[in-house]
């Protein structure tokens, strides 16, 4: 189910979820139960829970709650040639 925006004028804005033929131009305001106007704005299309929300939850999460190590990653070791000719050229 989607979810709609609705405002309240005391408490401000709110989202409830409804089926799209069951959505009401108000609803109680879960705080103080005036009717609050539906407001319009961008639909939410992606789904909660999707492979997208998770990749877009984790991106944002590393801005607060860096990955922490407690080693530096592992040496990779150079690639060993056994060709004779190899040592005749130039070494860095
Ligand atoms: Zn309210």
């Amino acid at each position: 189910m989607p979810l709609y925006w609705f405002h309240c004028r005391a408490c401000g804005g709110f989202d409830v979820a409804f089926a799209m033929a069951d959505v009401p131009a108000a609803a109680p305001c879960p705080e103080c139960a005036s009717s609050s106007k539906r407001q319009f704005g961008v639909a939410a299309l992606i789904r909660p829970g999707s492979a997208a929300t998770r990749l877009i939850d984790a991106t944002k999460r590393t801005a607060s709650e860096p990955a922490v190590v407690t080693a530096p990653p592992p040496r990779r070791s150079l690639p060993v040639t056994r060709n004779p000719l190899h040592r005749k050229l130039p070494r860095p």
